[in-house]
């Protein structure tokens, strides 16, 4: 099994350690074949000369691509297998760096950072030879003899960069997706997520091929000097404004990006449904990994009779998840660091306190939340909360719920919740998101038959499934001809005359279907 390269940015970016070594662990520096002329692998000595401290890793993985060892199938499939047994091999590590980073419950690390992503891994697997393979397509009269498809090209060196709230699924689905499509891959983990990043960083790397992959521990400054390399693809996942960023820089290179981002997600909720089972779903969403995920729903919408009705509902609904004091459940996470944890906090003052709202600094806890009499205008309500807080904005109608969604940037996934199926209809026909779930909160994000991504201030582009395949494949499109028949190409080449271009609509015009009337 060949060893998966680490390089520590952190590292990468202090003064060499010793002569032409490098200390990151798992990286040989006797590899390095020039450092300055882009064919070198040790960010330590790149960076003491002036270059790019990642200049060398880039275009050493470059070099691997242009070999084309990554585009065999057998090749792809031994990867991604080897990704199956560091899920199933570092499990309990997997299940202990996430409990550490987030306090989060064995339950939801099992759910989301395992189960989620073998099912992506075994889709895949289960697809892989068909989703590869050459898409042959309809060729016109002059092309008839001849060989029109689309090859599906890996696109090079791909960088994926993650957030932390899902430390392991976040990098490791578009993972599964960039393997897939033949990449060669650069990951970039959270830093936040220390213990996760620290796992990530030591045990990956035993798994997949260290030509071909490799994993960069890094902080704001040091990613941002690794944006500055080329890439042939960036996968962002993460907040709009750092997604901003990331854009910028792959525009210097029109390096095309993924991002997946964030927002305020909405969960309009009608006079007309099952009061409990509502209450029992949006608090799940809302109180998974506490809060801290991308789809959860972020604020509700309702009519005050509703609000009324569902405040006992949740109440309920978060006694039963959590016990009468949620501090003590096992099965409710933590804020990941204290940054995060204050900013939280300080949205409880948007207001009123109608369910929860206990804090505590030390262990980073904030209490399942629910505000009432809050105001578009207050703080909760202009940014996305990311905590387990749940604020409710009164609406007379669905009208006016559907103007308030329209009012705003376009969510990562809207919520609707009624008994009449008109209702949810009419939300999901007169609003736009990246994606929608009728009824419940979370569970469209399990189908790997489903798209997944943003639009607009949410994000742009899609994975999860064939999606991810999709994302990280370049639709090559090829056409075969034979070197003979060259009197059928006459027509095409000057001198020019109107006879010939006739023969030439005659043989390549389409025709709009319906309006031909004679052929
Ligand atoms: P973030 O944008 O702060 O960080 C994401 C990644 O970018 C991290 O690896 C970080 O090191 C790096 N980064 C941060 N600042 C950078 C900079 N200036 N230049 C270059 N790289 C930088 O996001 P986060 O706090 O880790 O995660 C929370 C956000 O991510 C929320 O907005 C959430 O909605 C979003 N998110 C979206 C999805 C999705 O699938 N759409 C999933 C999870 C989280």
């Amino acid at each position: 099994m060949d060893t998966f390269q680490q390089v520590s940015m952190h590292q990468a970016l202090e003064p060499p350690l010793g002569h032409g070594k490098c200390s990151a662990a798992g990286h040989d520096a006797g590899k390095a074949s020039g450092c300055g002329t882009g064919g070198g692998n040790c960010p330590v000595i790149c960076s003491a000369m002036g270059g790019n401290p990642y200049a060398g890793l880039v275009s050493r993985l470059r070099a691997a691509w242009l070999s084309g060892k990554t585009r065999p199938m057998e090749y792809r499939v031994a990867q991604l297998e080897a990704l199956g047994r560091f899920l199933d091999e570092k499990k309990e590590d997997i299940l202990e760096a996430t409990a550490l980073d987030l306090g989060k419950p064995s339950f939801e690390a099992y759910f989301t950072e395992i189960l989620l992503c073998k099912n992506e891994l075994n889709d895949t697997l289960n697809n892989l030879s068909h989703w590869m393979k050459d898409e042959h397509v309809c060729k016109n009269l002059v092309t008839q003899l001849d060989s029109a498809f689309i090859r599906k090209d890996p696109y090079g060196v791909v960088l994926i960069i993650a957030p932390w709230n899902y430390p392991i699924h976040l990098f490791l689905v578009p993972l599964i997706g960039a393997i897939a499509a033949g990449n060669c891959v650069i990951i970039k983990p959270s830093e936040i997520a220390k213990n996760t990043e620290k796992l990530i960083a030591e045990t990956l790397t035993c798994y997949l091929d260290s030509d071909c992959f490799a994993v960069v521990t890094a902080g704001v400054p040091e990613t941002t000097r690794l944006l500055e390399n080329k890439f042939d693809y960036i996968f962002f996942t993460g907040s709009p404004s750092v997604g901003r960023m990331v854009m910028g820089a792959a525009a210097k290179h029109l390096t095309p990006v993924t991002l997946e981002l964030g927002g305020k997600n909405p969960c309009y909720v009608s006079d007309t449904c099952d009061v409990r089972n509502a209450a029992r779903r949006v608090a799940w969403g809302r109180f998974f990994n506490a809060g801290q995920t991308c789809v959860a729903p972020d604020y509700v919408l309702c009519s005050l009779e509703m609000q009324e009705k569902l405040m006992p509902a949740l109440r309920e609904a978060i006694t039963e998840f959590y016990g009468s004091n949620p501090k003590e459940s096992p099965d409710f996470g933590r804020m990941v660091g204290d940054k995060q944890f204050q900013r939280v906090q300080a949205l409880l003052s948007s207001g009123t306190v109608a369910i929860g709202g206990q804090t505590d600094a030390e262990t980073r806890y904030i209490a399942p939340t629910v505000l009432v009499d809050v105001q578009p205008s207050d703080p909760v309500m202009q940014e996305e909360i990311f905590g387990p807080i749940l604020p409710f904005i009164t609406v007379a109608s669905v009208d006016e719920a559907i103007d308030f969604i329209n009012s705003r940037e376009r969510p990562l996934v809207t919520y609707a919740f009624s008994s009449d199926h008109k209702v949810v209809n009419q939300v999901l026909e007169r609003t736009s998101s990246g994606g929608f779930c009728g009824n419940d909160t979370l569970m469209h994000v399990m189908l790997t038959s489903l798209p997944f991504g943003g639009v607009g201030n949410s994000g742009l582009g899609m994975y999860h499934g064939k999606f991810t395949f999709d994302t990280f494949t370049h639709r090559r499109g090829c056409l075969h001809r034979g070197m003979g028949r060259e009197a059928l190409n006459a027509p095409r080449y000057p001198p020019y005359s109107q006879q010939k271009l006739g023969m030439v609509r005659a043989v390549s015009e389409l025709k709009r279907k319906g309006a031909c009337t004679l052929l």
